[in-house]
C-alpha cells in the first residue's frame, strides 16, 4: 500500500500503482469527471499514470492554471491529428499551451491553410474528440525514438531529439497521432467539448529568419460549449475596447513614423487626461508626505556603472550619446532610481530625517525590438509615477502599509474592484544568492506579509521569486473583461543603497544604511491609460473624462446662447465644448455618442427662452431639462458622490 497526502492534509491508503484518476473516483465520480491532470510530489503528471510510492497529491481541474495548460497542450495534439487527416504529409515542430489556448507550428509541405479551412479543422477536431481516444504515454529509448521518427522522415522531431537525454524520452499517442512529448496530457480527448481555430501566422523555424517559414496555427478549446461562446463574446468586446482603436476615436494619442516607433504622441485630450491622473496622484502623494524632485532625461555612463544597470542592460539599451568634443558618454535614462540616490546623497541625513520620500513623474527610455512594440502597452519612451522611499529598517512595515493604501486609493478611484497581491520572497534553501543581511531580509519579508494581512489583501506567496536585491509585492488587477494585468509593484531594495553608499546617522551616532523602496502605483502612465481605456471601454469616470459635456445647438442661431452656457459651466469648474459644426442635430448626437461624451446638452429656441439645457446622458438618452446652475451642481455632486462612495468602500 502507498500513502497519499491530499492538500487538506488528510492521508489515504491505496494499492501501489493506483492512478490519480482512480483516487479521484474513490473520492467522488463528479470530481473524477473534472480531473485533467495531477500534481504528484510537486510534478505535473497524467492523471492516468500509476503512483508507485507515498506521495502528496493535488488533483488539477479546469480551475487550475496547470489544468488548463494540460487541456490546451492536449488540444494541440488533437489539432495536429485533425490537421494530419486533412493535409497528408505535413510535419510538426512544437505545440505549446499559451495563456489563452495553444498553437502548433506546422510545415504544410506546400499546401495552404486559409481562414475558410478553419471550420473544417474544428469539425475534424470535434469528431476525433468524441471518439474519447486515450492519451497513451510510452517511455522509449533514444535509439528507438530516432529510428521511429527517422522512418517517418520527420526531420523536425529528429532535431528535437538531438537535445534530449536517453532514459528521459516519452511518446504520447492518441487516435492516429503520435508525438514526441514530455506531457502530461488529459485522460482522453472526450474532455474537449468545444474547439476554435483562432488564426494563423508565419513563424520561422526556431525563430531564425534564415530558416524555413512554418505556419503557426492558433486554437483554443473548452470543457463546455458554453465556455467557448463566452470566450468569443469576450474577444469581440476586447476588439471593441482595444485601446489603439479607442485612442484614435477619442483623439487621445497617435504615433508618427517620422517621430519613431514606440514613441507615443499625446493629443490635447489625451494630454489633459494624463495631467488629471498626475494631479490625482500628486494630491495623494503630498498628503502621504512625498516630496517632489525632478531629474534630467540623460545621465553619464558612470551613473549606470555605479548602479549596476550598465553591466546588466547596457548592451540591450539605446546606445550612448556622445559629446562632440570631450568624448563624454551619456545614456538615455532607463530608470529614475540612480538619480534619486544621488539626490538623497546631496545632504547628510540623520535617523530623524527618515523616511525620505522622493516622487517624480519621470520619463524613461527603454529599447524594445520593433516586433515587441504594441500600442501604449509596449513603448520605447514612457513616464513612470515613480517614487523612492529611503527608510530605516524598522520603518519598512509602516511605509509599506502606506504605499498599499495609496495603491488601493488608485484602484478605488478608477473602479478596479478585483485584485490580488503576489508576495515574492527569497528562496529559503538558497539564501546566498541574495544581497543584504539575513536580519534585514527577515524583517522586510515579515513587514510585507504583515502589512498585506493588515490591509486585508488576498495574497499568494511565491518563494524564490524575489529579486536578488529584495522582496516585493505585486498587485494583479482584473479588468472588466476578466483579463489580468500587473499593476503597482512595491519593491524593497538593499542593493542600490549599498552601491551608492547611502547613509544616515543613527541615534547611536554611527553610520547606517537606509533601505530603499521603489514603488509606482500606475506603473507607467502609458500602459496604465491603455489598461484604463480597455477597462472602461472609453467611458472614463466623470472626474477623468476628457470632456464632461458637449453643448449641441440645434442650429447656428443658438451658437451664441451655447457659448454663454459654456462660459457659465466653465466657471463651475466643469469642462466641455460647443459643437458648432453646421450639421443636423441627429448627426451631432451620434458623433458625440461615439466620442463617449458623458453628457450632451441640446439647446434651441425653447431652452434659450427658459435659460435651460436639455440633457442627454451617454448610453441613457434624455434625462430632462436643467437650469444651467442645476446642471453644474448635478455634475459636481456626481463626481463627489463617486469619490465618497468609493472611499467608504476602502
Ligand atoms: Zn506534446
Ligand atoms: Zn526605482
Amino acid at each position: 500500500m502507498i500513502k497519499i497526502t491530499l492538500p487538506d492534509g488528510s492521508v489515504r491508503e491505496y494499492a501501489k500503482g493506483t492512478s490519480s484518476l482512480q483516487i479521484a473516483q474513490s473520492i467522488s465520480e463528479g470530481l473524477a469527471r473534472n480531473v485533467l491532470a495531477a500534481k504528484v510530489n510537486g510534478a505535473t503528471w497524467d492523471a492516468t499514470r500509476g503512483i508507485e510510492q507515498d506521495a502528496t497529491l493535488q488533483l488539477l481541474t479546469w480551475n487550475d492554471t496547470l489544468g488548463k495548460e494540460t487541456m490546451w497542450h492536449s488540444s494541440a495534439h488533437l489539432m495536429a491529428e485533425a490537421l494530419e487527416a486533412i493535409y497528408p504529409g505535413i510535419q510538426f515542430w512544437v505545440g505549446p499551451p499559451l495563456e489563452n489556448g495553444f498553437y502548433y507550428d506546422v510545415d504544410l509541405n506546400g499546401q495552404t491553410l486559409a481562414h475558410a479551412d478553419f471550420e473544417k479543422i474544428e469539425a475534424k477536431m470535434m469528431e476525433l474528440a468524441r471518439q474519447n481516444n486515450i492519451y497513451i504515454r510510452k517511455e522509449i529509448s533514444k535509439a528507438d525514438a530516432i529510428s521511429y521518427f527517422g522512418d517517418k522522415g520527420d526531420g523536425y522531431k529528429l532535431d528535437l531529439l538531438e537535445r534530449l537525454e536517453d532514459g528521459n524520452i516519452t511518446l504520447y499517442s492518441q487516435g492516429n497521432f503520435t508525438d514526441l512529448c514530455r506531457g502530461p496530457h488529459i485522460p482522453n480527448t472526450g474532455f474537449i467539448k468545444a474547439a476554435k481555430i483562432l488564426n494563423t501566422a508565419g513563424a520561422y523555424w526556431k525563430g531564425d529568419e534564415k530558416n524555413k517559414m512554418l505556419t503557426r496555427v492558433y486554437g483554443i478549446t473548452f470543457p463546455k460549449e458554453k465556455d467557448l461562446k463566452e470566450y468569443l463574446t469576450l474577444l469581440e468586446e476586447a476588439k471593441k475596447r482595444d485601446h489603439r482603436k479607442l485612442g484614435k476615436e477619442l483623439e487621445l494619442f497617435t504615433f508618427s513614423e517620422k517621430v519613431g516607433m514606440g514613441l507615443p504622441l499625446w493629443l490635447p485630450k489625451g494630454a489633459m487626461l494624463r495631467e488629471r491622473l498626475i494631479q490625482f496622484m500628486q494630491k495623494a502623494q503630498t498628503a502621504a508626505g512625498y516630496l517632489p524632485v525632478a531629474t534630467p532625461h540623460i545621465a553619464q555612463k558612470e551613473l549606470y556603472v555605479c548602479s549596476g544597470h550598465y553591466e546588466k542592460y547596457g548592451k540591450d539599451s539605446f546606445q550612448p550619446i556622445k559629446t562632440p568634443q570631450e568624448g563624454e558618454e551619456f545614456f538615455l535614462k532607463p530608470m529614475n532610481c540612480p538619480h534619486h540616490c544621488e539626490i538623497y546623497k546631496s545632504s547628510p541625513k540623520s535617523y530623524k530625517d527618515l523616511p525620505v520620500r522622493y516622487a517624480e513623474f519621470g520619463t524613461v527610455y527603454r529599447y524594445e525590438q520593433h516586433g515587441e512594440l504594441h500600442g501604449l502597452t509596449r513603448v520605447r519612451g514612457f513616464t513612470q509615477d515613480d517614487a523612492h522611499l529611503f527608510v530605516r529598517p524598522d520603518q519598512v512595515k509602516v511605509e509599506f502599509c502606506k504605499v498599499i493604501d495609496l495603491v488601493l486609493h488608485v484602484f478605488n478611484a478608477l473602479d478596479f474592484k478585483e485584485y490580488t497581491a503576489q508576495i515574492s520572497l527569497r528562496d529559503p534553501e538558497n539564501k546566498s544568492k541574495y544581497i543584504g543581511s539575513d536580519e534585514n531580509w527577515a524583517l522586510a519579508e515579515q513587514a510585507i506579509i504583515e502589512s498585506a494581512a493588515e490591509k486585508g489583501l488576498k495574497t499568494v506567496v511565491e518563494l524564490g521569486e524575489a529579486a536578488f536585491y529584495g522582496p516585493k509585492l505585486d498587485f494583479m488587477v482584473k479588468d472588466a473583461l476578466g483579463r489580468k494585468w500587473q499593476l503597482g509593484t512595491i519593491q524593497v531594495d538593499y542593493n542600490l543603497p549599498e552601491r551608492f553608499e547611502l547613509e544616515y546617522t543613527g541615534s547611536d551616532n554611527q553610520k547606517h544604511r537606509p533601505v530603499m523602496i521603489h514603488r509606482a502605483p500606475f506603473g507607467s502612465l502609458e500602459r496604465f491609460i491603455a489598461l484604463l481605456i480597455e477597462h472602461c471601454g472609453g467611458n472614463f469616470p466623470l472626474w477623468l473624462a476628457p470632456d464632461q459635456f458637449a453643448i449641441l445647438p440645434i442650429s447656428e442661431k443658438y451658437n451664441n446662447y451655447a457659448q454663454n452656457v459654456l462660459n457659465l459651466l466653465s466657471s463651475f469648474g466643469i469642462r466641455g465644448f460647443v459643437d458648432e459644426r453646421n450639421e443636423k442635430i441627429g448627426k451631432k448626437i451620434r458623433d458625440n455618442e461615439i466620442k463617449k461624451v458623458p453628457f450632451m446638452l441640446v439647446v434651441g429656441e425653447k431652452e434659450e427662452m427658459e435659460n435651460k439645457v436639455a440633457v442627454r446622458a451617454h448610453g441613457k438618452g434624455d434625462i430632462g431639462a436643467y437650469a444651467i446652475n442645476d446642471f453644474a451642481a448635478y455634475i459636481n455632486e456626481l463626481i463627489e458622490s463617486d469619490f465618497k462612495q468609493k472611499e467608504s468602500r476602502e
